[in-house]
């Protein structure tokens, strides 16, 4: 009897237990959540969401036109894991025109993917995310995202925004170069074809990866010191660039990993601390009266 009376008390303690767990974790994609629950999620996370961006392009013959969606975003999904912030849901919104003649390619107007990304960030600000931080997946974005951040500047804003930047240790980009099989590469590579196999190896066909030439073909070579928007285009007309034949579930791992760890320091750091939003007070302030500022 005495017994039976131990055991009923485990099972209520557990089940009460369960139940307060499931009451306290909540969803950190912001698709996920709850209205309610999404007043929660912005107290838990300080105000930090990030913002994975991928875009919608040929990899390659052999990976998935979403393949930069599903790399920020399990970078972004595996730091959320560990250090709680609020994702972003599925955003392909971005810089892409050199791959037009490719099928498959969503590449909207310049205007548009400014506008889209300016009222995104604007609109989350509106519901208490302040510190918003860009996880890109898609390297033609680089240079617009960095322009983007800058244009900030131009108008105050309530919010910080902020474009992470890995940044591989020694220790890491020795493990890489350690398993890496191939030299060349910058898209649709061996290292991409190694994170689509640890991310979603259904999506990856291995077998056509030695189907199209990934060789950089040189043809503005002729034409030295300057730089055109069709130079792209002019290395790498298959929008492949490296060798995908050779790739590893394990490679791929390691770089998501990495960057995680890393974005997870960012976001442990960007949730501690003001100091972006101090500057940026400061700067706006001075700003409105440059006269004033000290000389
Ligand atoms: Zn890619």
């Amino acid at each position: 009897m005495k017994n039976l009376f131990s055991i009923l008390l485990l099972i209520c303690t557990f089940q009460l237990y369960a139940q307060t767990n499931t009451e306290t974790k909540i969803p950190y994609c912001y698709d996920e959540l709850t209205a309610p629950d999404f007043i929660k999620a912005v107290k838990q996370s300080s105000g930090v969401c990030l913002l994975p961006i991928g875009i919608l392009e040929k990899h390659g013959p052999h990976l998935p036109l979403g393949t930069d969606i599903f790399e920020c975003r399990k970078v972004a999904t595996t730091a959320a894991e560990k250090e709680y912030c609020v994702v972003f849901p599925t955003y392909y919104m971005g810089q892409i025109n050199e791959a037009r003649h490719q099928p498959g390619t969503i590449a909207y107007s310049p205007e548009l993917i400014w506008k889209i990304l300016q009222e995104t960030c604007d609109e989350l600000s509106r519901n208490g995310i302040k510190k918003i931080i860009i996880v890109n997946g898609h390297g033609g974005n680089n240079d617009f995202l960095k322009y983007f951040c800058m244009s900030q500047l131009h108008s105050q804003k309530d919010y910080a925004l902020i474009f992470y930047q890995p940044n591989e240790s020694e220790d890491i980009t020795k493990k890489i170069n350690a398993l890496r099989q191939t030299t060349t590469g910058g898209h649709a590579d061996e290292m991409e074809t190694s994170m689509m196999r640890y991310i979603r190896p259904d999506l990856v066909k291995t077998e056509l990866a030695g189907s199209q030439s990934g060789k950089n073909q040189g043809r503005l070579a002729e034409i030295p010191n300057q730089y055109t928007g069709i130079w792209w285009y002019a290395q790498y007309p298959n929008h492949y660039a490296g060798d995908a034949t050779k790739s590893s579930v394990e490679l791929g791992k390691l770089v998501i990993n990495a960057e995680a760890d890393q974005l997870v320091e960012l976001i442990k750091k960007v949730k501690l601390s003001n100091k972006i939003e101090d500057l940026q007070k400061q700067f706006y302030q001075e700003s409105a009266n440059p006269l004033n500022t000290k000389q």
